[in-house]
């Protein structure tokens, strides 16, 4: 038996049976009913209505072919997905990873813990998911708009400003957006809030590019100032990934009086005792498209490793993986340990595998889960759609203190929900909580309709 509770393990059996083969998804799956042990002890009135039994299974799981021609006038044939997981409180809100990693576990697994994650906001939006195996590594700028392009052809049967509005995620940045909007647009004639993450001339919000890794610094800062009564003046930051989540992470990071020594890609990473030169990392991965290794050809007295897990070796206070999921084990969480570090937040969606996370938990650490620490994308995409329908925009700075106060109430709502369930300090159980009973009040009031 992996759970206390029988009526969780008949749930996660069925899970297992019905998914075999998608460890990612069971993994996730896993670590939120885990968290459902006092739940269920307390309120037999959700067992009762099934609303477990209903949350484990997605509302629409969507397989599509995408056709699309390279540059050398060649047929290429990719699989598209969207899952569309829960619309109890909202419409279905998630983004979309273009990966070649990208398969129906991984998209399972990132539109389960959306659904917890978009609740835990606060704002009205249900959970899901998308993307491709497509790799845009080393495509031509054609390339990727004519597979945006047939992408959007599909996709956009299945979405809607008021029924599921996708957002970006690994492998999809402004770019990407651009060309999936402008074929919606075509294909639908209307010029509605149909994705998030748009460019500001066409429907966008300021700071959203900004927001995750703000949100997860708000966060990080909000846990170690309740919880250790410190701040994150000089402190010493890893933070692994040099994308989208890491850059803004690293900026914000600095900005609160932190110093962030080493950030990585998929082949290695930098150190840099005198801390990050962020302008360089940009030009680096946002102008030129170039691996993090050429940073040590522009700044002097900067290292580089090849191998991206040797970045949790170097010490450091905080540590922030930004990158992608299970990229924290245990033998790393093992090293951050011994090193000192205090607090890790997770920027990425399930970067720390399920012994990493026992492990930090059991030496203290504080630890903040990617569904509450990393909420401050979606939150400011929901803040996107607020302004779309509005058919007005907000500056930086109002979308930014609104994006601060979400992310504070997100660690207090996660904080309460550990007490009020009797694991004090445990925001893994009291995020999954706290994320789920907004869900399960709305699911009780509609009855057993789907
Ligand atoms: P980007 O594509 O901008 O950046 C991803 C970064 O992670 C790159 O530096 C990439 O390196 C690195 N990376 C990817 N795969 C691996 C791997 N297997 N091992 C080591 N490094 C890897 O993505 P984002 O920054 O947008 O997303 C990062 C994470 O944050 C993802 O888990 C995403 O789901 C999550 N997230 C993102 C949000 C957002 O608003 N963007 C919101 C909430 C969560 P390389 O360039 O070499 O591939």
């Amino acid at each position: 038996m992996e759970f206390k509770s029988a009526y969780l393990q008949g749930v996660y059996d069925t899970v297992c049976k019905r998914n075999s083969g998608e460890p990612e998804f069971l993994q996730a799956v896993k670590e939120v009913l885990e968290s459902f042990e006092p739940v269920v002890a307390q309120k037999p009135e959700l067992v009762e209505a099934g609303i477990i039994d209903r949350i484990v299974e997605p509302e629409r799981f969507v397989q599509f072919r995408v056709s699309w021609v390279d540059d050398a006038g060649k047929v290429q044939v990719n699989r598209g997905y969207r899952v569309q997981f829960n619309s109890a409180i909202g419409p279905y809100k998630g983004g979309l990873r273009l990966h070649p990693s990208v398969n129906a576990s991984i998209i399972k697994f990132l539109g389960f813990e959306q659904c917890f994650k978009n609740s835990l906001t606060g704002l009205p939006m249900g959970g899901g998911k998308g993307g491709s195996d497509f790799d845009p590594k080393g495509k031509s700028n054609g390339e990727i708009m004519r597979f945006c392009q047939s992408f959007m052809t599909e996709l956009c049967r299945h979405i809607g400003p008021d029924t599921d509005v996708p957002a970006g995620d690994i492998g999809v940045g402004g770019r990407e957006i651009g060309f999936m909007y402008g074929q919606y647009k075509r294909l639908r004639n209307e010029h509605t809030g149909v994705l998030t993450g748009k460019g500001l001339s066409y429907g966008g919000s300021l700071a959203r590019k900004e927001a995750t890794g703000y949100g997860l610094l708000y966060f990080t800062d909000e846990m170690i100032r309740c919880m250790k009564n410190e701040s994150l003046k000089g402190k010493t930051v890893v933070i692994s990934g040099s994308g989208n989540v890491a850059i803004y992470a690293n900026e914000k990071a600095t900005e609160l009086g932190g110093k962030v020594v080493a950030m990585s890609d998929s082949n290695g990473y930098i150190y840099d005792p005198k801390g990050i030169d962020l302008a360089v990392v940009k030009q680096l991965k946002e102008v030129e498209r170039a691996r993090i290794k050429e940073y040590v050809n522009r700044v002097s007295g900067a290292e580089y490793h090849d191998g991206c897990r040797g970045i949790w070796t170097i010490p450091c206070d905080i540590a922030l993986p930004c990158a992608t999921q299970n990229e924290l084990d245990a033998d790393s969480a093992a090293v951050l340990i011994k090193n000192g570090v205090m607090a890790v937040a997770e920027g990425a969606n399930m970067p720390s595998t399920p012994e990493a996370v026992a492990a930090f938990q059991k030496a203290g650490v504080l630890f903040g889960p990617a569904k509450a620490a990393n909420a401050g994308g979606v939150a400011t995409s929901g803040l996107e759609m607020c302004q779309n329908s509005m058919r007005y925009s907000w500056t930086f700075e109002e979308v930014d203190a609104k994006l601060k106060d979400i992310m504070i109430n997100i660690f207090h709502n996660a904080f309460n929900a550990s007490k009020e369930f009797g694991s004090e300090g445990n925001l893994v159980m009291g995020a999954n909580i706290a994320g789920f009973m907004k869900i399960a009040d709305a699911m009780l009031a509609y009855g057993v309709c789907y």
